[in-house]
């Protein structure tokens, strides 16, 4: 991986304004209350480790899809409080990101004060990447710092342009998911394991043929598995299963085998009529699955050579749950393979980063996320990684 800066780069910085992009699109309820303040709480140690080397701490953010206009529920004035709440210092606000009253508001600043400017997304220069609004945004600015992974898939204004203008810098996440991404794929140490799950092969394709030239073994489990059965000729009876995809799946396993890549597919699995918490179910052989009844998760055997692949692993990727963990028992094959992931990491034996949407709430649910080597909370930004492609964020600060 090109190296990039960090803040360890930068030491005194008194009176210097620092421009930060941070995620703050948190979950808010009815009423306007942030109701998960996670994306907050990994953002803080950037802004406060550059308020106590006395930056002048100019918060960049989007929050919702307001298309380029102001839209009074999706001003971040409404998340100030929380953000306020997780550093435990005063955040000030300011009608908009740039023009005069981010100015104002950026000349009223002290050393170590922090301002959050309002959702760069009310410009429509920002998702275009308009060269005049990054020179408006830049105006405020002496330093560039981009702690906002999850949106360096893009290559917007607050997260690919302000780097071409000022000196720029990863954050704290940033560099913390650079690292773990590194570790996870870039020089990964092997064996290394690729766990596959979900719900369908048409929204994975590139992450499945870039990994199999990256990987020793890729697992495939949850409802895309019953794809790749069916492509060889199992009957998988009332399973969610995208028959159309056949070709995708055979290509996807002849790239594999040119490429010296295991596909580890289920060898049996649990099998109900109904998709509902309780259903009856019972564990059949791959092979024998009744016409009439649907997979809903991989079995034992399935799990224990799924085991077998992470206790030879130096390094395991994972995206996706191995079953409809939502339903129990449903979630059987994913939290036992959690726990073992978890344990060979504790003890020191397995590199293990995982992320993208429900696989972060399975490995929640199953309660190991705190034991994985890194978890990603990224979701897009992650899964184009896993497919292998350019993220213009990080780029611009490789350069
Ligand atoms: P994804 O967002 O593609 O990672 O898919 C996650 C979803 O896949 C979850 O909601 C799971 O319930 C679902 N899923 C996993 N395994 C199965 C299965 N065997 N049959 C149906 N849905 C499944």
């Amino acid at each position: 991986m090109a190296s990039f800066k960090t803040l360890d780069d930068l030491s005194d910085l008194s009176g210097k304004r620092v421009l930060v992009r941070v995620d703050l699109n948190v979950p808010v309820n009815a009423e306007g209350k942030v109701t998960d303040k996670t994306r907050i709480e990994r953002v803080a140690p950037t802004i406060l480790e550059l308020s106590k080397k006395g930056a002048k701490v100019i918060l960049l953010a989007h929050f919702g899809r307001p298309k380029g206009a102001p839209v009074a529920d999706m001003s971040l004035a409404l998340i100030a409080p929380a953000v306020e709440e997780v550093l435990g210092a005063k955040v000030a606000t300011s009608a908009d990101c740039i023009g005069e009253a981010a100015a104002s508001a950026v000349a009223a600043m002290k050393d170590g004060d922090i301002l959050l400017l309002e959702n760069t997304r009310f410009h429509k220069g920002e998702e275009k990447n308009d060269p005049e609004f990054t020179k408006a945004l830049a105006a405020n600015g002496d330093i560039f710092v981009n702690d906002a992974f999850s949106a360096a898939h893009r290559a917007h204004a607050s997260t690919e342009g302000l780097a071409h203008l000022l000196p720029a810098y990863a954050g704290r996440t940033m560099q913390a998911e650079l690292e773990a991404l590194e570790k996870g794929l870039g020089q990964p140490a092997r064996p290394v394991v690729a766990i596959v799950g979900g719900a369908k092969v048409s929204t994975k394709i590139d992450l499945l043929m870039n990994l199999v030239k990256k990987v020793d073994a890729l697992v495939i489990g949850g409802g895309m598995a019953n794809t790749f059965l069916a492509a060889r000729g199992t009957n998988v009876g009332k399973s969610l299963c995208e028959h159309d995809l056949a070709a995708t799946a055979k290509q996807i396993m002849v790239e594999a085998a040119g490429a010296g890549c295991a596909i580890v597919l289920p060898v049996d699995g649990v099998i109900a009529r109904e998709f509902k918490a309780g259903a009856e179910n019972e564990v059949v052989d791959i092979e024998a699955i009744p016409a009439d009844a649907m997979v809903l998760d991989v079995g034992p055997k399935s799990i224990e050579a799924v085991n077998d692949w992470i206790s030879k692993a130096e390094t395991l990727v994972w995206n996706g749950p191995l079953g409809a963990f939502e339903i129990a028992p449903f979630d059987t094959a994913t939290v036992a393979v959690a726990k073992h992931a978890a344990e060979e990491t504790k003890a020191g034996k397995l590199v293990s980063v995982a992320g993208g949407g429900d696989t972060v709430s399975a490995l929640n649910h199953a309660g190991v996320a705190d034991d994985f080597t890194y978890i990603s909370t990224a979701g897009g930004a992650f899964l184009e990684w896993m497919e292998g492609k350019e993220l213009p964020g990080v780029t611009v600060l490789q350069r």
